[in-house]
C-alpha cells in the first residue's frame, strides 16, 4: 500500500459503534467458564498488563505544531515479548487498542508463537497528511514509547494504514535512540532493511490456507465455490488474485465507496489494474452496489476483509452464505454470531483466519535474530504448516466442547496464556 493511497476506510457501510473491548471480555469470560478457570484468570486477562498513552507533538508542513494522541497496550508478556501492529486511524480509541492487544495475545497463543499480544494506535487521518508529516509522526511515536518496546520486550508491526515505509522510519528512530542496529525491533520492514520475503502477502495467504482447510472439511471443490470479499486493500486484493488464479469464482469485491458484483465471476486482474491511486475501483462501474448489499448477496464463502462490526444484528439474518471467514479483525459482532450459529453458518474467527500476518512477522524476527534469511518457499511452507495445524486444533476443540469456532479459538488462546502466567507464579 502506498502512503498516497491511504484512503481512510471510515464508512464501509454497516459498521456499528465500536464495542470491541466488551466483546473481547465477554467471549473471554465464556471461554474461561467452559474451562472452569477460577474467576481470577478472567480478571487478570480482561485488560492489558500495561497501557501507555502518549502525546506526540508534530511540526506540520504549515509550520504549526499539532499534538497527536497515541497508545500502546501490552496485554500479557508471560509467554514471551509482546507483539502487535500499530494503526493510524481517526477512529482509534484506547478501548479498541486494548481489545486488539488481547486478540493479539490469543492469536499468538492459538498459533503457538512465543509471544504475548500488544497493539498500538495513533489518532490521525493519514489521508490528510504529507509523507514528511507521517514520517515525523512515526518517529515521534517511537520516541514516546521507546522505553517499553524493543526486540526482546515488545515488537511492533504494521496494522491498518501503516506500511513498510512507516516501519522503516520507526526502525531508524529506534536505532538512533539505542545506538545500535536492531532489526528485530519491528517487523513488516522493507526487505532491504531486514524484512522477510512473503510478509506483505502473509495475511492473505493465511486466509487462503484456512479457506482451503474449510473446503476440505466441507468437501467443497475450490473451483466450484463462489466467494465474496468485502475490502480490496492489502488483504482482500491479494486474496482475490490467489482465488482467481486457483479457479474459484470471485463474484463480489468492494472498496470504501461500494461493491462490484457479477454472478458469473469477476475479472480480478482487470479490477486490480483499474484501481486508482486511492485503491478505489468500484466507481469505474455504472451500477456499483453498496457494501451492505454486497454482504447480503448469495455466495458460498463470504470474507469480510475491511473493518470491524460490519456483520451485526441488523444484517446477520440476511446473510446468504455457508461459510464466513473473518479476514478483518472483529468483523462479526457477538449478537450477529449468535444469529449465524442458529442459522448453522460456519464462522472461521479472525484470531485464527488472519494470523498469517503475525506468523510471518515471527519468521521475520527469527531471521533477524539469526542474521540468516529464508527463501520465499521456506516462508510459505512454514506459514502453511503453522496455520493449518492451528486450524485443526481450533476445529477439534470446537467439536470437543460443542462450541463455535470463535469460542474454541478463545479456549485455545486462553489456555496458553493461563499456563504461562501460572508457571511464572502470577496465577494460582
Ligand atoms: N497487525 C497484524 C495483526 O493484527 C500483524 C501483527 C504483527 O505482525 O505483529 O495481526
Amino acid at each position: 500500500m502506498s502512503i498516497e493511497s491511504v484512503e481512510v476506510k471510515r464508512n464501509v457501510a454497516g459498521k456499528e459503534k465500536d464495542n470491541s473491548l466488551i466483546e473481547f471480555q465477554e467471549t473471554l469470560r465464556e471461554a474461561a467458564n467452559i474451562l472452569n478457570y477460577p474467576v481470577q484468570v478472567f480478571e487478570f486477562l480482561k485488560k492489558p498488563m500495561r497501557f501507555l498513552e502518549v502525546s506526540i507533538p508534530v511540526r506540520m508542513d504549515n509550520g504549526k505544531t499539532e499534538i497527536f494522541q497515541g497508545y500502546r497496550a501490552q496485554h500479557n508478556d508471560a509467554p514471551g515479548p509482546t507483539k502487535g501492529g500499530i494503526r493510524f486511524h481517526p477512529d482509534v480509541t484506547p478501548e479498541e487498542v486494548k481489545a486488539l492487544a488481547g486478540w493479539m495475545s490469543l492469536k499468538c497463543g492459538i498459533t503457538g508463537l512465543p509471544y504475548g499480544g500488544a497493539k498500538g494506535g495513533i489518532i490521525c487521518d493519514p489521508r490528510h497528511m504529507s509523507l514528511d508529516e507521517l514520517e515525523r509522526l512515526s518517529r515521534g511515536y517511537v520516541r514516546a514509547v521507546s522505553q517499553i518496546v524493543g526486540p526482546t520486550k515488545d515488537i511492533p508491526a504494521p496494522d491498518m494504514y501503516t506500511n513498510s515505509q512507516i516501519m522503516a522510519w520507526m526502525l531508524d528512530e529506534y536505532d538512533h535512540i539505542r545506538e545500535f542496529d536492531s532489526p528485530g525491533f519491528i517487523t513488516g520492514k522493507p526487505i532491504a532493511l531486514g524484512g522477510s520475503l512473503g510478509r506483505e502477502t502473509a495475511t492473505s495467504k493465511g486466509v487462503l490456507y484456512t479457506l482451503q482447510m474449510v473446503c476440505e472439511l466441507k468437501k467443497m471443490q475450490l473451483k466450484d465455490t463462489r466467494v465474496i470479499i468485502q475490502g480490496f486493500g492489502n488483504v482482500g486484493s491479494y486474496l482475490a488474485k490467489y482465488l482467481y488464479d486457483l479457479g474459484a469464482k470471485v463474484i463480489g469485491i468492494s472498496d470504501v465507496l461500494g461493491g462490484v458484483y457479477d454472478e458469473n465471476g469477476l475479472d480480478i486482474p482487470y479490477l486490480l489494474e483499474s484501481r486508482d491511486s486511492f485503491g478505489i475501483v468500484s466507481n469505474r462501474f455504472n451500477s456499483p452496489i453498496t457494501n451492505q448489499e454486497l454482504l447480503e448477496k448469495e455466495c458460498d464463502i463470504l470474507i469480510p476483509a475491511a473493518i470491524s462490526g460490519v456483520i451485526n444484528k441488523n444484517n446477520a439474518s440476511h446473510i446468504k452464505c455457508e461459510i464466513i471467514i473473518e479476514a478483518a479483525n472483529g468483523p462479526t459482532t457477538k449478537e450477529a454470531l449468535k444469529i449465524l450459529d442458529q442459522r448453522e453458518i460456519l464462522v472461521v474467527p479472525d484470531i485464527l483466519a488472519n494470523s498469517g500476518g503475525v506468523i510471518v512477522s515471527y519468521f521475520e524476527w527469527c531471521q533477524n535474530n539469526q542474521g540468516y534469511y529464508w527463501t520465499d518457499e521456506t516462508v510459505d511452507l512454514r506459514l502453511k504448516e503453522k496455520i493449518t495445524a492451528s486450524f485443526l486444533n481450533v476445529y477439534n476443540t470446537s467439536k470437543r466442547y460443542s462450541v463455535n469456532m470463535k469460542i474454541a479459538a478463545y479456549i485455545e488462546g486462553i489456555q496458553r496464556l493461563a499456563e504461562a502466567s501460572r508457571l511464572r507464579g502470577w496465577l494460582k
